[in-house]
């Protein structure tokens, strides 16, 4: 089975203007970012992609887009399409975030679409499920996660899951400062895999599973020790260097085996 490098992605949401993003990328440059062990994606405003894939040009750490539209191109006026994306350098998408169902209405039907349209564009997707606070009370968190991701998997071959990263992001934990805790994180992501396995028997092993929702420097080190976690989403603290810096050290000082 194939090792699961863990990976480590920043969601800069609506935040920095393309100089300040350039600063901040410079700034790692100068603190040393060390890449030992981890990958690294920087999820950028559309408007930062080329400046911030122009001065990552060693390639090292990856760029990638928090959403698109599905068409190829079109009549859709204020939108942005995985051509645009992937022209611009970026080789990563976030898509089906919380933010984008809850605040703007996206369906999991069109996040299908979406994910579908980013592989056939050359771009690996950064598929986001996770339960909202009403569901988890209900006891409804697997039932969530099954009607989120099955649909995507029937669309997808074995390459595609390849290539895709699963971020379980319980809705009620992003940006709220509370973080779920190690035992629902390790039930939700040893669930994740299992729908996983049940559709792709041969990927389920080697794929990469993250976490997002709350994590700082002081929680990275504990929830990375989860069986099951490859990594995180991180929102808010990756927005200075320092906290994303920590959060990323915090990633290489685990050592797991495959769990
Ligand atoms: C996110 O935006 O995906 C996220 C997890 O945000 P935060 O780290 O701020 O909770």
């Amino acid at each position: 089975m194939k090792q699961r490098r863990p990976v480590v992605a920043a969601n800069w949401k609506m935040y920095k203007t393309p100089q300040e993003g350039r600063a901040y990328v410079d700034e790692l440059g100068i603190k040393g970012l060390d890449l030992e062990g981890v990958d690294i994606i920087l999820c950028v405003p559309y408007t930062s992609l080329l400046l911030i894939g122009e001065s990552l040009e060693n390639g090292e750490v990856e760029v990638g887009a928090q959403n698109m539209h599905w068409a190829h191109d079109g009549a859709y006026t204020g939108e942005i399409s995985p051509r645009m994306i992937k022209s611009s350098g970026a080789g990563w998408v976030i898509l089906g975030h919380s933010e984008r169902r809850h605040i703007f209405g996206e369906m999991d039907e069109e996040i299908v679409r979406k994910i579908r349209s980013a592989l056939d564009h050359d771009l690996s997707p950064i598929i986001c499920i996770g339960e909202t606070l009403q569901e988890r009370r209900n006891g409804e968190t697997l039932s969530v996660l099954r009607r989120q991701l099955g649909p995507v998997m029937e669309t997808l071959s074995h390459e595609d899951m390849d290539r895709a990263i699963v971020a379980y992001e319980p809705v009620w934990a992003i940006g709220t400062g509370v973080n779920a805790t190690p035992a629902q994180v390790q039930e939700a992501h040893g669930n994740v895999r299992k729908l996983v396995a049940h559709r792709f028997p041969a990927v389920a092993g080697s794929q990469r599973i993250i976490y997002g929702g709350s994590v700082n420097p002081d929680n990275a080190g504990e929830l990375m020790e989860v069986e099951g976690v490859d990594g995180f989403l991180v929102g808010g603290a990756s927005l200075t260097v320092d906290s994303f810096i920590k959060i990323i050290r915090a990633v290489q000082a685990c050592h797991k085996n495959g769990t």
